[in-house]
């Protein structure tokens, strides 16, 4: 098992990947946002080259708020301009997987259409992502893409397509934490992780592990259960660094007990 922290999006990529490498972490959970980690600002030979300066590995991101279920064709069709041109870019630094925030922002119509057109979507890049060596995989969200049901109308009519699971997102707007029931149907297709804790409700709050009421323990524990041994990301956003090491010592000692 991997740990790794995320970029700022408004931080140069190298920068990050520095103080990153100088906590000991082993990997780069790498967004590609805005304003400053945008997919076409980054230089991405540079930032292979940081990688392999600190032996660290990698794991691609895109941004949370791409149209790709838009109920205009061209924001569609945007999207999958950008996420190509990201999953260029992976090919680029040596990222194996990229991820994929499905998307449900299409009002007056009912989810039967906006999961059609995140298909189209998801069917359009596929190509490319073979092509390019870098698998998609796509990330739980809360809401409409939080249980096993509801990822399922992605997961089952595309395989190739890789499950991203969100531990934190896992227990938000759910009667209970959903993690269980994701890996007990699509373990075998989980690609990378992500944790973080909340006090469940709607507030996707990022605190560091132990900070809210997320049963992180149980949740560790489904992973082992399942054989997972990939990259986690310790999505804990907060200025103060060291609540990213005190969850990182926390997730090796909970992972070593499960
Ligand atoms: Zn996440």
């Amino acid at each position: 098992m991997l740990i790794g922290a995320m970029n700022h999006p408004a931080n140069e990529v190298v920068d990050e990947i520095e103080w990153m490498a100088a906590m000991g972490l082993e990997f780069v959970d790498l967004t590609l946002e805005p304003p400053v980690a945008a997919s076409w600002r980054i230089d991405p030979h540079a930032v292979r080259q940081a990688l392999e300066k600190f032996g660290m590995k990698v794991v691609g991101h895109t941004a949370f708020y791409l149209p790709m279920g838009s109920a205009i064709e061209e924001l569609r069709r945007a999207s999958v301009c950008e996420l190509r041109r990201c999953l260029e870019m992976f090919a680029i630094i040596g990222a194996r997987w990229m991820n994929l925030h499905p998307d449900r922002h299409a009002p007056m119509h009912d989810r039967g259409f906006f999961i059609e057109q995140n298909i189209r979507t998801f069917q359009e890049l596929m190509p490319d992502a073979r092509r390019l060596g870098v698998g998609l995989m796509i990330e739980n969200l809360p809401g409409d893409y939080n249980t096993a049901p509801q990822l399922g109308e992605l997961l089952d009519p595309l395989p190739e397509l890789g499950l991203h699971l969100d531990i934190g997102h896992a227990n938000l707007l759910v009667p209970q934490n959903s993690t269980e029931e994701i890996l007990t149907a699509y373990g075998s297709r989980l690609r990378h992780v992500h944790l973080h804790d909340n006090k469940g409700g709607h507030a996707d709050l990022h605190l560091p592990l132990g900070a809210g009421t997320n049963d992180i323990r149980s949740a560790i524990h489904a992973l082992r259960k399942c054989n997972y041994d990939g990259t986690i990301t310790l999505e804990v956003f907060s200025p103060q660094k060291e609540y990213l090491l005190l969850s990182r010592d926390l997730l090796r000692r909970w992972w070593a007990e499960a």
